[in-house]
């Protein structure tokens, strides 16, 4: 199966109201042309140099979505351009993603990224940092973040349960998330091995790499 009859068969799998992101990250801008050929916009990536390649080589009307952590000194790559960060993880990012989105004269979406895995190494808040965080001074005065939903990765697992137990917590955070921020809508939630679950547990937005354009060569 190629690309196309990939991502067909996704959509035709998954409700209307669920989002899907084209995970491409390190995939050819050719693989993007040929997803995008087939009706796909949102597109997502995790390093910062390789989405302003793609975003100044690719059509302008694709939406590009920043999925992994994100460094503070490579955020002004994608400011002036970036549809949606997922990966809002802490007060020094948020202070740095407004700043450039001010200068950039934008207001840019952003996902509070919780961690949800329970491993070390994971980036996110947990729930108390986030909550902290969303009622700090200094957030508090930055006009140009939008706060736009949750994200959230689940334990590289096929324990169903465990699965279950990571998107609930992070779903009741995000309507306790909206409760406050009105244009909280997001809930990003799923990859390639978890997203059925994740769309059972709330989701309205997956993000897909494998199960569209094949095995990575490298990870993350
Ligand atoms: C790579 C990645 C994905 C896509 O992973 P697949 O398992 O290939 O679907 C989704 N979300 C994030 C944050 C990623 O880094």
């Amino acid at each position: 199966m190629g690309i196309t009859e990939k991502l067909q068969k996704i959509k035709d799998e998954i409700p209307d109201y669920v989002n899907l992101i084209a995970v491409s990250k390190t995939k050819p801008a050719a693989d993007i042309l040929e997803a995008y050929e087939a009706g796909q916009r949102m597109f997502g990536e995790n390093k910062a140099r390789e989405t302003q390649g793609k975003h100044d080589e690719l059509p302008k009307d694709i939406d590009w979505h920043f999925i992994g952590h994100l460094q503070r000194n490579k955020v002004k790559y994608i400011a002036p351009f970036v549809k949606l960060i997922h990966s809002l993880d802490s007060l020094r990012l948020a202070k740095e993603i407004n700043k450039r989105a001010k200068k950039e004269n934008r207001v840019i979406p952003c996902l509070i990224q919780l961690h949800i895995s329970g491993e070390e190494t994971k980036f996110g808040f947990d729930v108390p940092e986030a909550m902290e965080f969303l009622s700090s001074e200094p957030f508090t005065e930055m006009k140009n973040i939008e706060i736009a939903g949750s994200m959230g990765m689940a334990l590289h697992t096929d324990d169903t349960s465990v699965l279950k137990k990571q998107f609930s917590m992070l779903r009741k955070f995000h309507e306790e998330l909206q409760t406050q921020f009105p244009t909280a809508k997001n809930l990003s939630m799923g990859m390639t091995n978890d997203y059925r679950v994740a769309i059972d547990e709330g989701s309205n937005m997956i993000r897909l790499g494998s199960s569209i354009f094949g095995e990575r060569n490298y990870d993350k």
